[in-house]
This record gives structure tokens, C-alpha cells and sequence, in this order.
């Protein structure tokens, strides 16, 4: 959960925060096989070393870079959770640490996340980015990456934490629901299919792991509502996968621009789909079209796609 709130039977109902962070470059701490991936930011400056996404795709171990070879190395230190595997952990706003990991983060937000955001607070998804978020290219992804601003004027914190816990905590960022987990997706290169497991996040500063309460990683996934972020950021991963199996190491700016507005920038999206009538090019039903002007995860469903048509259409035969 992080931060937040509490596993407690009526943790819930405050808000709290978030959990602890990470770092890598695009998604959930991910590495892609493809060496592509992003592994700067898991050690974090001035602290010890933290993973704030939910995600790893780990590369290949046959053929590092140095860069992932680095975050490889870290992984290796960690147990591989199944669904059924159990870590003791309990957060409440009783513990000493409470808010504690709401801050200094470098806190990746993935598209669903700023979808969540932008819609509990009633922000246009532009009025969102411009408030609480810098962008720029993931050095190892190359992909636009979306970062959540910390205030300067307050040591750093996150802009939603408060006394009391997450002031956005029904639909705070996956990263922090799921803390003090990760989820790992590894696929190796030349595989199609996915390895997927979770391993914990322990830190120093985090005393939830002195309580006694257990969970398996299914109990705790379901009981910070993780599902939906899963197989959000899985579409996601699809793009990620394309890119590298393109072998660039770069986008053009405008492809850049677009891929941003797509998954990111949601609304003004919209407005694109319906001016230039994008599903034209696309084969989908009424209802979907209709869908898609006042559902934001169908938009951003659609979006996915029509940025893998349109970015990487050579590949997958569009
Ligand atoms: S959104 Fe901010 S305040 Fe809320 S849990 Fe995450 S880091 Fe903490
Ligand atoms: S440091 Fe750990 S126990 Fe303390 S508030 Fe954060 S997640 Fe909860």
C-alpha cells in the first residue's frame, strides 16, 4: 500500500500513503530484454535504493548493458514471491514511520495512474500534467516518461500527502498501492511468453514490517485494488515490447508528441481522435466509438492501440 494507509480493518478509510519508491525508468521497474530498459533511477541518491513501480521486465541475463546489469544484480537479491507466498507487513497511521515514505520519491506515473489522478481530482489530464508532473525521454527506454513533482517548499514531499495519510488514496498510483511489493514481469529474449512474480521492497525507514499481520501477495494485490493498473500497464508493455523488437533507440519528436498525447495527455487526445475521426483506420464497433467520448479507459485502450499502428505498423503488419 503504501503509504498509506493501512491494511487495518478501517485503515481504509483514511487516507494514506504511498509507498515507497522506485525507480525505473518507464513502467514499473522494468527492464526489457532487449537491454532497452531503465534501471538509473533504482538507485536513488540519497537513500537506499528504491523501486517505485509495480512492473519489472527483466533483460535478458544472457546480454547486459551495464545499466541493467547493475539492477540485475540488486534483483538477485530478492526472494521471487508466487500469488501464494506470504511477507509480513501492516501499515497503519498508528506507526511510527506513517508519511514517512510519502516523499522524496522519484515517482514514475504510468498512464492509468494519471487517468485515476486526473479523474478523482477533477483535473483535465492537461491541467494534471501541468500541476503535478514533469516529462522527459527515459534514457533507457527512450519513451516519454511522466514524473510526479514533489514540492520543493515542503522537504520534498509528495503534493498529496497530509497529515492524516494520501489525500488521493482511492485512486492513488499503483506503485503505491502495491508497495511494499513489486511485480516483475521477465521475458526473455527470443520468448514470447511472460515470467511473472512479486518480490518485497524492504527499507530501512519502513517499520511495517514489524507487524505481525501476513499476507499472501493475492491477499494483499486484491486488497489495495491492484488488478486494474495490472493489466493497464500490460497494455503498455505491448508498446515497450514493439519498440524494442524495432532495434531504435529513439523515437522522432512528433512520434515522441504522440505517444504522449495518447497515453498521457487523455483528454486533448480525445479531441484529436474526433477532429481527424481516427477510428476511420480502425475496423471498431459503434459502441466502442461511442465509448470513447466519455470513457477515458476505452480512450486509452484505443489510444494503445493506434499508437502501436502508428509507431510500429511495420511490425505488426497494419
Ligand atoms: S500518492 Fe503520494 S501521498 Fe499518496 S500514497 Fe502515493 S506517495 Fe503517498
Ligand atoms: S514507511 Fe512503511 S509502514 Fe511506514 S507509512 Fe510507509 S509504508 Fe507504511
Amino acid at each position: 500500500m503504501r503509504p498509506g494507509l493501512s491494511h487495518g480493518v478501517n485503515s481504509r478509510v483514511l487516507n494514506s500513503g504511498s509507498g515507497p519508491a522506485s525507480s525505473v525508468d518507464f513502467m514499473p521497474f522494468q527492464m526489457l530484454s532487449a537491454c532497452q530498459t531503465v534501471c538509473e533511477s533504482v538507485i536513488r541518491p540519497h537513500t537506499s535504493w528504491q523501486i517505485r513501480e509495480n512492473i519489472v521486465l527483466c533483460p535478458d541475463s544472457t546480454n547486459l548493458c551495464g545499466k541493467t546489469a547493475q539492477t540485475s544484480t540488486l534483483m538477485k537479491d530478492f526472494k521471487k514471491l508466487s500469488l501464494d507466498d506470504t511477507f509480513q507487513f501492516s501499515c497503519h497511521s498508528g506507526i511510527l514511520c506513517f508519511n514517512r515514505c510519502c516523499g522524496d520519491l522519484n515517482q514514475f506515473l504510468t498512464p492509468y495512474d494519471i487517468l485515476r489522478l486526473k479523474q478523482g481530482l477533477k483535473l483535465s489530464s492537461g491541467e494534471f500534467l501541468k500541476r503535478h508532473t514533469t516529462h522527459h525521454i527515459g534514457p533507457g527506454s527512450g519513451l516519454p516518461i511522466v514524473t510526479l513533482k514533489m514540492q520543493e517548499h515542503e522537504n520534498l514531499s509528495c503534493p498529496f500527502v497530509s497529515k492524516t495519510g494520501c489525500t488521493v488514496y482511492q485512486d492513488r498510483p499503483g506503485s503505491c498501492r502495491i508497495y511494499p511489493l513489486a511485480r516483475i514481469i521477465q521475458r526473455r529474449k527470443n520468448q514470447h511468453t511472460c515470467e511473472e512474480f512479486h518480490v518485497v521492497i524492504q527499507e530501512a525507514h519502513c517499520l511495517g514490517f514489524e507487524e505481525p499481520k501476513k499476507w499472501t501477495v493475492r491477499e494483499w494485490k486484491k486488497s489495495q485494488a491492484v488488478e486494474p493498473y495490472d493489466e493497464m500497464n500490460d497494455l503498455l508493455m505491448e508498446i515497450i515490447s514493439l519498440k524494442n523488437r524495432s532495434g531504435r533507440k529513439r523515437l522522432e519528436q512528433q512520434e515522441n508528441e504522440l505517444f504522449y498525447l495518447a497515453c498521457y495527455d487523455l483528454d486533448r487526445y480525445r479531441d484529436l481522435v474526433f477532429e481527424k475521426r481516427l477510428w476511420e483506420a480502425y475496423p471498431i464497433e459503434e459502441k466502442v466509438l461511442k465509448d470513447l467520448e466519455d470513457d477515458d479507459v476505452a480512450l486509452m485502450q484505443f489510444g494503445i492501440e493506434w499508437i502501436k499502428g502508428r509507431l510500429f505498423g511495420d511490425i505488426i503488419g497494419i
